[in-house]
C-alpha cells in the first residue's frame, strides 16, 4: 500500500438502466462518492466514508434502498443493509426493517455491539435505543415498476490502510414478505479485510448468497488486482444463470468492477485521480491499476 493513498467506489445497482434514468444514476452515485472522498481526503476513516456515502444513496429516490425502495408481494417495504470494518472484522447488519430511513446507519451502530445481524422489530428497537430516527409508520414503497431502482453499496480504503464495505437494499420487487437476500450477509453481499481489500455486490440475491460471491472475490483479491478479482463473479453467475455486479478495491487501492447485467451504476475517486468519475458499464473504466 502506498502511504496516504485512499480510494472510494460506490454503486447504485446492477441492472438495465433506462435512458431517461442514466443521468440520475450517474449524478446520484457521484454525489455519494464525492462525500466519501471528502472524508477520506481529510484523513477520515473508511468506515465513516462508506456509511456517509451509502446514507446519501439511501436518501436518493433514484435507488432502491432506504426510503426509495420497492415493495414486496404484500406491497410493503422491507429493507436490508450490512457494513463491515476491515480493520477489526466488525460487522453490523439489519434485515426486513420497514421503519428505518437509513438502515446502513443502524447497521453501523451495531459495529460495537455483539450481534452481527438484527431483523425486523429487534433491529428497530436497537435503532430506538441508539436514538436513531424511526418512521412512525412503515415507509411507503415506490411503484415496483419504476425502472431506475436497485441496491446501493460502497467500498473504501482510508489513508491509514483500513478498508470498509457496505451494501443496502430494498430487495427485489414483489418477493415474499420476510424474504432476505444477500445484502446483509457478510461474504455474500459485502466484505472487507485490511491487507486484502473490499467488495460490495448487487444482483440476484439468492444466487449471490448460494455462491458466496463476496467471499469468492475476497479470495481472488489475495492474488489478483481489483478488476481481475471482480471477474471471479462470472463463473458462479453463469452456473446459476443469474445476474449481478461487483465493485472492488484491492490491497494497493486499485479500483475495479465487473458485471454481467446490462449496466452497473458506479462512481469512484482516489487520491491519485482527478475528481469523481462515473460509469454505467465496465467498458468505461479507465483506472489503469484496476486491471
Ligand atoms: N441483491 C439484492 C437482493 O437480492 C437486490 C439487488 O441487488 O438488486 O436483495
Amino acid at each position: 500500500m502506498v502511504e496516504g493513498r485512499w480510494s472510494i467506489v460506490v454503486h447504485g445497482g446492477a441492472r438495465t438502466i433506462a435512458h431517461n434514468r442514466r443521468a440520475a444514476n450517474r449524478s446520484g452515485c457521484a454525489a455519494a462518492a464525492q462525500a466519501g472522498a471528502d472524508i477520506l481526503r481529510r484523513g477520515g476513516s473508511a468506515i465513516e466514508a462508506v456509511k456517509v456515502a451509502v446514507c446519501i444513496l439511501e436518501d436518493d429516490p433514484t435507488f432502491n434502498a432506504g426510503s426509495g425502495s420497492v415493495g414486496n408481494a404484500a406491497g410493503e417495504i422491507e429493507l436490508d443493509a450490512g457494513i463491515m470494518d476491515g480493520s477489526t472484522l466488525a460487522i453490523g447488519a439489519v434485515a426486513a426493517v420497514s421503519r428505518i430511513y437509513n438502515p446502513v446507519e443502524v447497521a453501523a451502530g451495531m459495529l460495537d455491539a455483539a450481534p452481527i445481524l438484527l431483523v425486523g422489530a429487534g433491529a428497530e428497537a436497537f435503532a430506538r435505543s441508539r436514538g436513531l430516527p424511526l418512521a412512525a409508520t412503515p415507509l411507503a414503497p415506490l411503484p415496483a415498476a419504476d425502472p431506475g431502482h436497485d441496491t446501493v453499496g460502497c467500498v473504501a480504503l482510508d489513508q491509514t490502510g483500513h478498508f470498509a464495505a457496505a451494501t443496502s437494499t430494498g430487495g427485489l420487487a414483489g418477493t415474499m414478505p420476510g424474504r432476505v437476500g444477500d445484502a446483509p450477509l457478510p461474504g455474500c453481499g459485502f466484505y472487507a479485510e485490511d491487507g486484502i481489500g473490499g467488495v460490495s455486490l448487487s444482483g440476484d440475491g439468492e444466487a449471490i448468497a448460494r455462491t458466496l460471491l463476496a467471499a469468492r472475490v475476497m479470495r481472488a483479491l489475495e492474488t489478483k488486482k481489483a478488476t481481475s478479482a471482480a471477474r471471479a463473479i462470472f463463473k458462479p453467475l453463469e452456473r446459476m444463470q443469474a445476474e449481478a455486479g461487483a465493485i472492488v478495491i484491492d490491497a494497493a487501492g486499485g479500483i475495479g468492477l465487473a458485471h454481467n447485467s446490462d449496466h452497473l451504476a458506479v462512481a469512484y475517486a482516489a487520491s491519485d485521480l482527478k475528481g469523481v468519475k462515473t460509469l454505467l458499464h465496465q467498458n468505461e473504466l479507465d483506472e489503469p491499476d484496476g486491471q
